[in-house]
């Protein structure tokens, strides 16, 4: 070897597709793993779908609700379920709470359309719904597409109505219209931005009008003759219910090689699975294992279900206390993985990346120390110590991992809810999958990837 390449090798930061360092065994493995992630992604497409899939999995595994008064030891796993939308599972670690714990941190929550309080209307023999966007969406990627109705009607005597419309082959489906390309002379004036706006997002659910009566609004009148039959409900229901409109597709291979997997909500679903099935593997860990799956992330992490709320510090709260030890202790010790994606390189559009500092598919879970806009304004940038931990964790495990920064320095910005579990004076790093087209209808990500983060996750907490 020449001396200049001896040297090169020595001192150069050299970065790798993950495929080509890792053998088949592992490969094989990823793609193993993957076909339970799609299938989670198929029957968790909202917060409290995803709750209800993970703790009904935690459940097979031995999870228990935990029970304050109760004394828990190590190697007892429990859960915390926040109303049906935030859940947080931990497995009692040998060493005490307030020593300090590990936590892994996703969200459930993903962009979507939400039905308005009073949705349902009719117009030119058409009944339709208005929505509310929820999350960060480009609105026109919406339209054209058939949608699946979620959520619950919450009823005024008690009763929660589950609904799930639109996911089975044999269900109707919804969709938004768009112009044709022929009268669309005067929209496509419009940018981007506005091409199509959020007071257009209007889905058709109807168009048959109710046959034995005779006067105005009987396409409404049929639609909800239909609901009550169905739901038991009427319009006054709508004004207490969750619903929302989530892309009626399921998770599928993607590419020739089938080596990618597009999916609605894959922000953040792909990293939640990680961190869930890492800790439903993990039996007797040193310190106390804690992965929260949390929803609200994508409107700012607000509301009691969010991770602004203090669910999180007293679910540690609890669990040292359980112990008689000190709740502030305990998170001053404890250290988080903030589980969230990054933005891809995606080659069509490199311009808003700065390659050397991009991250890119199939290289590996990307360590983000910093997330934020402009000045990296609002975000926890992770310590240079608490950083070079956690890539001494993931190059001792052998794990394939790369670093990424979310897109070009100004030209936009994001945050997770890393900022908020550093509030708690815990140390904590943003850790995760990169993603094509996030917060896209059909977002599209690597099975390296997502089985190197379940790796990362389960390292991190054992
Ligand atoms: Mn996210
Ligand atoms: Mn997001």
């Amino acid at each position: 070897m020449s001396e200049i390449k001896e040297l090169k090798e020595q001192l150069f930061l050299t970065k790798k597709n993950g495929r080509l360092v890792e053998d088949d065994v592992v490969l094989a493995k990823a793609d193993e793993y993957c076909e339970g992630y799609k299938a989670f992604l198929d029957v968790a497409k909202t917060e409290r779908e995803a709750v209800c899939e993970a703790v009904k999995m935690a459940e097979n595994c031995g999870f228990v609700p935990f029970e304050i008064g109760k004394t828990y030891n190590a190697g007892d796993k429990v859960y915390f379920n926040n109303r049906g939308k935030t859940v947080a599972f931990a497995v009692i670690g040998k060493d005490a709470v307030e020593n300090g714990t590990n936590i892994t941190a996703a969200h459930i929550d993903s962009p979507r359309l939400d039905l308005k309080p009073n949705p349902l209307y009719e117009d030119s023999d058409l009944a339709l719904f208005k929505t509310h966007y929820y999350g960060g969406i480009r609105k026109y990627q919406w339209t054209v597409t058939p949608l699946a109705l979620h959520g619950v009607f919450a009823l005024r005597d008690g009763r929660v109505i589950d609904v799930s419309l639109g996911e089975k082959d044999d269900e109707p489906k919804f969709v938004i219209g768009d112009l044709l390309p022929h009268l669309a002379r005067e929209q496509d004036k419009r940018t981007l931005h506005d091409g199509i706006k959020g007071e257009e997002l209007n889905v058709l659910v109807g168009s048959h009008p109710f046959k034995d009566d005779e006067g105005s609004e009987l396409v409404k009148l049929n639609i909800l003759k239909l609901l009550n039959e169905k739901y038991g409900i009427t319009e006054g229901d709508f004004l207490s219910a969750e619903l929302t409109m989530v892309p009626a597709y399921k998770a599928c291979d993607i590419g020739f090689d089938r080596s990618l997997i597009g999916a609605y909500g894959q922000d953040d679903r792909v990293c939640a699975y990680p961190a869930l099935t890492a800790i439903l593997d993990i039996d007797m860990p040193e310190k106390t294992a804690i992965a929260i799956l949390a929803d609200k992330e994508e409107i700012g992490s607000c509301g009691n279900t969010g991770l602004q709320s203090d669910f999180l510090r007293f679910v540690i709260g609890d669990l040292a206390k359980m112990q008689g030890g000190d709740a502030t202790v305990a998170l001053r010790n404890s250290k988080c993985l903030s589980a969230d994606v990054n933005a891809a390189l995606d080659p069509t559009f490199p311009d808003v990346m700065e390659r050397k500092n991009a991250s890119f598919v199939n290289y590996g879970v990307v360590v983000t120390k910093y997330t934020g806009a402009g000045g990296k304004s609002s975000t926890s940038d992770a310590s240079a110590e608490y950083t070079a931990e956690i890539m001494g964790l993931l190059d001792k495990a052998g794990i394939v991992w790369q670093t990424g920064e979310l897109g070009r320095v100004d030209a936009g910005g994001g945050g997770t809810v890393a900022k908020y579990i550093a509030n708690m004076g815990v140390d904590v790093i943003d850790l995760g999958v990169p993603v094509l087209s996030m917060h896209a209808p059909f977002e599209t990500t690597a099975k390296f990837d997502v089985y190197m983060c379940y790796r990362a996750m389960y390292e991190f907490m054992k």
